[in-house]
């Protein structure tokens, strides 16, 4: 635990000592849960978005995208339920004073419970070693079905009070399972409240009575009210789909973590309208084709889980999380969720327009089932950030600390370095960076040794580092070398473009 807390604060201080992420409002002290991208930060942020959009739309010919305003008409929040249920429980703890989630501390619990069963499967793998059957083991093992059914009790208790919405039973439980405030060790708690997340604000003159507009919660909201304007005008059929990449905000009330819960973030979010009866294939699908993109990133595929929602939502008849292994562990970065026609039906009942499709194989009228992807554009910069950060120790006994981010997405794709900053080697790197800069995210240096250089380069994640030296005087040769491996290969300049297209060519799935 200790480790991983090193960890994540190293995540932290080189995301900023590199300029990738700032904290917002630094020199009047910051905001909680609000920050700024910085130079790299940002770079690396597009390229994220390209990337799932490329894979939307580019790579669907049955996906759009659009960009929706982030004010929308206040009956919106109305009838997508935001108004009356958008909603966290909040409770305090009145020694240290702070706020939490009561979700989250159940959470937090169950956690801890968790770590306990994985204990004893190490324990245990270690004990048998090859011929350890892990699945008979969780399955026996009286300690761990003790703990697995401690954790299914509290789960299911938990989710039928929140259902209930009785918010006396969650302060029970809190009490009952004996979670103390990890500031205070006190269980001293308030009652528990519910805390609608939605920001307001009000449009135009302050004097009229209905002038309160919310900051969007969800970017989804805004593809549902535009719909029919996508397909009529685009002549899609069903199925289709709708990707947007945009801003949401939320007050949360548990503001840490750093990028992964902030008030201020982006959503890539997909809705996807299916007939209705089909909802649950396409979201078998959709859980199949967006564990591929993650994969597709060459990120360990143990280091995600899905997380199939028992409780649904009102609204829903199927969900699962992607969680990602975090420093702080196994969160949630992405949900698919088949939403049925809640939505549209909701927003058919409150505008009184009908907002059905007529589907010309069936020769009828529906309101369709949707089926969403959602992925916070946020958390995916944290899960492949700190997925990347690697400190090496080297053969000749120095360390490095390396980035080592999926080429595609690397803010620089190559930096362009003069041996010395003489004898004509400066103008000839200029001349290299001309050729490449059209295509490539470039960055030029000729300040420090050439080690140094690279290490700079290394530090935020640039896949290739172009040497010019003497011998490129002579022949027009240099030498690249690759960032991970730091081998270093001697190539025409004239295959400069080739070269780093192949090594940082995507692979989209
Ligand atoms: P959580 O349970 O962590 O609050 P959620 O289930 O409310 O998340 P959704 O409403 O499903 O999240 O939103 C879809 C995605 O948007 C999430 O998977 C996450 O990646 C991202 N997201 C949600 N809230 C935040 C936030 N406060 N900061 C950053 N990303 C967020």
């Amino acid at each position: 635990m200790a480790q991983n807390e090193d960890l994540f604060k190293k995540i932290i201080s080189h995301a900023k000592e590199y300029g990738f992420i700032f904290p917002s409002s630094e020199i009047y002290d910051g905001m909680a849960a609000v920050y700024d991208y910085g130079q790299y930060g940002v770079e690396l942020k597009n390229n994220i978005k390209q990337y799932w959009w490329k894979s939307m739309t580019q790579m669907h010919e049955n996906i759009v995208g659009i960009d929706t305003a982030i004010f929308m008409h206040p009956t919106i929040w109305k009838a997508s339920g935001h108004v009356d249920a958008f909603n966290d429980p909040l409770i305090d703890n009145k020694d240290s004073k702070k706020r939490y989630r009561a979700d989250v501390l159940v959470e937090d619990h169950i956690a801890k419970i968790e770590d306990k069963i994985n204990k004893e499967v190490e324990k245990a793998e270690k004990r048998f070693g090859e011929s350890f059957d892990k699945a008979q083991f969780i399955s026996t093992n009286p300690r761990v079905m003790e703990n697995q059914a401690k954790i299914d009790s509290i789960t299911e208790r938990f989710a039928q009070l929140m259902n209930d919405n009785n918010l006396v039973g969650v302060k029970e439980l809190i009490e009952e399972l004996g979670i103390v405030c990890p500031i205070s060790g006190t269980r001293n708690w308030t009652d528990v409240r519910q805390f609608n997340l939605m920001f307001s604000t009000q449009m135009g003159s302050l004097s009229e009575d209905s002038n309160v507009v919310y900051l969007r919660p969800e970017t989804a909201q805004g593809i549902f009210v535009n719909y029919l304007n996508v397909q009529k005008t685009g002549r899609m059929k069903i199925p289709f789909g709708i990707a947007q990449i945009g801003k949401a905000f939320r007050n949360e009330i548990v503001a840490r973590q750093f990028i992964f819960r902030m008030r201020e973030f982006e959503q890539m979010e997909m809705q996807f309208f299916v007939r209705p009866g089909t909802e649950l294939q396409w979201f078998e699908y959709w859980k199949e084709t967006r564990k591929k993109w993650h994969l597709s990133l060459g990120i360990a595929e143990s280091k995600y889980r899905f997380h199939d929602h028992i409780k649904l939502a009102h609204y829903a008849n199927a969900a699962t999380d992607i969680e990602f292994e975090f420093p702080f562990g196994f969160k949630e970065l992405e949900g698919i969720h088949s939403r049925t026609d809640f939505d549209l039906k909701r927003h058919q009942e409150f505008s009184g327009k009908k907002l059905q499709y007529f589907d010309p194989e069936l020769n009828e009228s529906y309101v369709p089932y949707v089926v969403e992807t959602s992925i916070g554009l946020d958390r995916t910069f944290l899960a492949i950030f700190s997925n990347a950060l690697k400190e090496e120790k080297l053969e000749d006994g120095s360390e490095r600390v390396v980035l080592n981010l999926p080429k595609v997405l690397a803010p620089i794709k190559a930096a362009v370095l003069p041996l010395v900053k003489k004898d004509g080697m400066p103008e000839k790197a200029r001349e290299i960076m001309d050729m490449l800069k059209q295509d490539f995210m470039m960055q030029y240096d000729e300040k420090d040794a050439i080690g140094k250089r690279y290490r700079r380069q290394d530090a935020i994640g640039t896949p290739y580092c172009i040497t010019v030296d003497t011998q490129t005087l002579e022949d027009n040769t240099v030498t690249i070398r690759e960032r991970d491996t730091m081998k270093q290969d001697r190539i025409h300049i004239n295959e400069l473009f080739t070269y780093i297209s192949n090594g940082i060519r995507p692979l989209i799935k």
